[in-house]
């Protein structure tokens, strides 16, 4: 059992495991707490995490144990599965062709949990946001579109937490190349320019030349107006 937590730990770090199961961690190691209602990132993950937010802190095993509900060696034995580290196997492995494939496949699998964990949140917001009221005729498609695909998004979520390596591999391996992941990737990456795009001319309007131009020309005026006003010639 020793065994177990010191192999885990010294193969796996926080934040690893954190950017593994979703999280997204900044350049310099923050991210949102999962531990407490956290909308700025305020904790800090690494070997190790500590929250400056409720102060939890701990090293990778306590981090997923109290991600998932586990207790320490549910979750050593659930990082050793994720994360395809064999207890057993001896450090010079780690080259190996096999060992190197795993990696890969990691990779995979953790891309497709951040795109998936994005998209979901995409989903839930468009739910929200497009949500019929009392006096809309119709029923916006994209509330309908998301109450469809929410359910799909959290079943490949599932599988691609679960302990089982094999169905994870595969679920990685179907939503790559049946191109779901990348159509995600396509909508995710248009929405967020659409609402770089919708801030850009909220900034607009708000000092377009025209209209700047505009209301200097209405002062203009409005000065022209009162100069008259004050012209001794038209006072006398
Ligand atoms: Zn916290």
């Amino acid at each position: 059992m020793r065994n177990l937590f010191t192999t885990v730990k010294s193969a796996v770090t926080t934040r690893q495991a954190a950017e593994y199961y979703g999280l997204k961690v900044s350049r310099n190691g923050m991210t949102c707490c999962p531990f407490h209602d956290d909308r700025h990132p305020s904790m800090k993950v690494d070997e190790r995490f500590y929250c400056f937010g409720c102060h939890e802190t701990g090293d990778v095993i306590d981090f997923t144990a109290k991600l998932f509900g586990l207790t320490a060696y549910e979750a050593a034995q659930k990082l050793a599965c994720d994360f395809h580290i064999d207890p057993n196997t001896p450090a010079p492995a780690a080259a190996s062709p096999l060992r190197r494939q795993l990696a890969r496949q990691r990779d995979v699998e953790a891309h497709c949990i951040r795109v998936l964990v994005d998209y979901e949140y995409l989903l839930k917001r468009q739910k929200e946001q497009f949500a019929p009221s009392i006096t809309d005729e119709s029923w916006d498609e994209r509330f309908m579109n998301a109450c469809d695909a929410l359910p799909l998004v959290g079943y490949h979520l599932d599988c691609l937490y679960s302990p089982d390596p094999e169905l994870r591999k595969e679920t990685a391996e179907d939503l790559t190349r049946d191109g779901t992941i990348q159509r995600m990737e396509d909508e995710l990456r248009l929405e967020k320019n659409e609402v770089r795009q919708r801030r850009t001319s909220d900034s607009d309007c708000l000092q377009s030349p025209s209209e700047a131009s505009e209301r200097r020309s209405r002062l203009m005026a409005g000065k022209e107006v009162s100069g008259h006003g004050t012209d001794p010639a038209r006072a006398a």
